[in-house]
């Protein structure tokens, strides 16, 4: 995903996207931009002035200055109008184009929630998330060149090259020329350098990486004594990267080499052209001085607008590799399909196949859950069982045959309203670095009892243990609890949801018998009242089960009761007597 071009969008799309995004903000946006361009029309007065003053005092023969005086007091007015508009002006525009960033994570974020798991499985989150952040202050800052950069360098340029033409159209030719060119000039050197200082980050990131993974697995590190063999991977990245960087520091400084030499010698022209104008008579002195100000104005805003449209072209390719996420559609999270019924009695799979990019990873198969039921799902590693979960939980549509919720499609039930009814543990437990009972909160907001919950899942004599009890913070990825602990927190969330089915994957197998124990006991109080899927690693916990199905190489090959398979001395004897050894 990373390198895909496809993400490539126009300007005029680009232009499309922010005018969408500008739309519910319009009147203070277009008060932003009148108060900008006021700011910048008041800011051509100065040079103008200046030449006026000049032009005063080099005919000046003695007696009022009245007219130096009246200059000034409008100069100290337009600079009055100028700051306040200005400031007004990113006042207003930084809170819409900030307000907007915000918006657009947001936006994101729930739009990544509604893509189908597929989709999600083929990238890494830290890749999408960067394209979210970088994509929503992309929008920002565009919006913020706009207010703060082109509005001004634009009035600056056209109103420059109207006044200096009213005096000379040579003059104006000769700087409409210069405009061009220094613009043009510019952003080839800006490009270049800056294209480098992308290889430079990206050689950067590269060396963070390495010494990014290494501190966060410091005990692995410690533990192998693998500290002197890292250094020498993190060295041998830097002597590339500082070869990029010195090539860095050369492009930025031919840059403004090149680009101060051009500027200078264009302004030395005009100067000249201006000091022959006032030689034959047709200018006055002051128009030397008020060109020499407006030079300085019309330099700094080319500049400006080539170093802003560098600026665009990166911010555009942000946008755009956000905006391409935005157009995926889900296929499995939209609206208008059907409520789960509530009182549902059976769930039906009808010869269910399933593929990964052609590999069958589910083949034909067939069973029924009804309602109250305990399955319990074995088979070997690889034999299709967290599929089978995965096509349960309704989180794929991409498979042949039908699973029946009393006769209604699956795929055609709103997740929403059939998850209401589910509650799933998986392997590892997923906790977020909240405390015990946001962890909890988040999972559902049915108002329940979070200690009748804990209770359950054997977890209240822990809490109550803890200096902070329920409000502790358990850190990232839980690491303050243990691997017991966690999986029981599991337990406890899928209880507190009150579900009808329960989805369970339960790995025990890195637990002390304390643990396993205890979470026996939670798991025996949640089965009670629900609809029960387990899948099942050690086969012990399924004795009591209604029926066991035994998956193998995606198949369902045997199916009955723990006795019956016993005595069937199949796939599943073979399991339990291995077990047993
Ligand atoms: P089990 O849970 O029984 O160990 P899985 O359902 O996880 O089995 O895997 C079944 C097969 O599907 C395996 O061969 C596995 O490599 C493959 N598989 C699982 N998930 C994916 C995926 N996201 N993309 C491609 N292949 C996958």
């Amino acid at each position: 995903m990373d390198s895909d071009t496809s993400d490539e969008i126009s300007f005029s799309e680009l232009a499309n996207i922010i005018f969408e995004e500008l739309k519910p903000f319009k009147l203070s946006f277009l008060l932003s931009v009148f108060l900008g361009l006021i700011g910048t029309l008041s800011w051509l007065y100065p040079p103008w002035a200046i030449g006026e003053i000049t032009t005063f005092f080099s005919e000046y023969g003695g007696g009022d200055i009245d007219y130096v005086y009246l200059l000034l007091g409008i100069w100290l007015m337009f600079s009055i109008i100028r700051f306040a508009s200005r400031e007004i002006s990113k006042y207003i525009g930084f809170q819409i184009a900030e307000g907007i960033g915000l918006t657009t994570r947001i936006k994101t974020i729930s739009h990544l929630f509604n893509l189908d798991l597929m989709w999600h499985e083929n990238d890494y989150a830290g890749a999408k998330m960067k394209r979210m952040t970088n994509g929503a202050s992309g929008i920002t800052e565009i919006i913020r060149i706009i207010i703060t950069h082109i509005l001004e360098a634009t009035v600056v340029l056209v109103g420059v090259f109207f006044i200096i033409s009213t005096l000379s159209k040579k003059i104006s030719l000769v700087l409409g020329f210069f405009i061009v060119t220094y613009y043009i000039l510019s952003f080839k050197l800006s490009r270049r350098a800056s294209q480098q200082s992308l290889v430079v980050h990206k050689q950067e990131e590269a060396v963070d990486g390495i010494s990014y993974e290494s501190i966060v697995n410091i005990s692995t590190v410690k533990n192998l004594d693998l500290s002197e063999s890292l250094l020498t991977t993190i060295n041998l990245s830097m002597e590339p990267l500082m070869f990029e960087i010195k090539k860095r520091i050369q492009y930025f400084r031919t840059r403004e080499f090149i680009l101060s030499l051009y500027g200078n010698t264009f302004q030395l022209i005009g100067i000249l052209m201006v000091a022959d104008g006032i030689k034959s008579g047709d200018l006055k002195t002051g128009d030397l001085v008020m060109f020499f100000a407006y030079f300085q104005r019309i330099w700094g805003a080319t500049a400006e607008m080539a170093s802003v449209t560098d600026r665009l072209l990166i911010k555009k390719v942000a946008v755009g590799r956000l905006n391409s996420i935005l157009k995926v559609k889900p296929t499995i999270d939209v609206e208008g399909k059907n409520t789960m019924p509530k009182d549902w009695k059976k769930i039906e799979l009808c010869n269910v196949s399933f593929s990964y990019g052609g590999e069958k990873v589910l083949d034909n198969v067939s069973f029924d859950i009804v309602r109250g039921m305990k399955v319990g799902l074995v088979g070997p590693s690889g034999s299709g069982k967290t599929t089978l979960f995965k096509l349960l939980l309704n989180l794929h549509h991409g498979y042949d045959g039908e699973i029946l919720v009393d006769g209604i499609p699956l795929k055609n039930i709103d997740r929403k309203s059939y998850l209401e009814e589910v509650s799933v543990v998986l392997q590892d437990t997923e906790v977020f670095n909240m405390s015990l009972h946001a962890n909890l909160m988040l999972a559902s907001n049915n108002g329940g009892d979070i200690w009748q919950a804990l209770d359950a899942a054997n977890l209240k004599e822990m809490v109550d243990s803890l200096p902070k009890g329920a409000d502790t913070v358990i850190g990232e990825k839980g690491v303050r609890l243990s691997g017991g602990e966690k999986q029981r927190l599991g337990i406890a969330r899928a209880i507190y949801r009150r579900p009808q089915l329960l989805y369970m994957d339960e790995a025990t197998s890195n637990l002390d018998s304390d643990s396993e124990l205890k979470i026996q006991t939670a798991l025996e109080k949640l089965f009670e009242s629900v609809t029960a899927v387990v899948i099942a690693h050690r086969l012990s916990t399924i004795r009591k089960m209604d029926k066991i199905l035994v998956l193998d190489s995606g198949k369902l090959v045997e199916s009955g009761t723990f006795n019956e398979l016993i005595n069937q001395k199949g796939l599943f004897h073979e399991l339990w007597e291995k077990q047993k050894l």
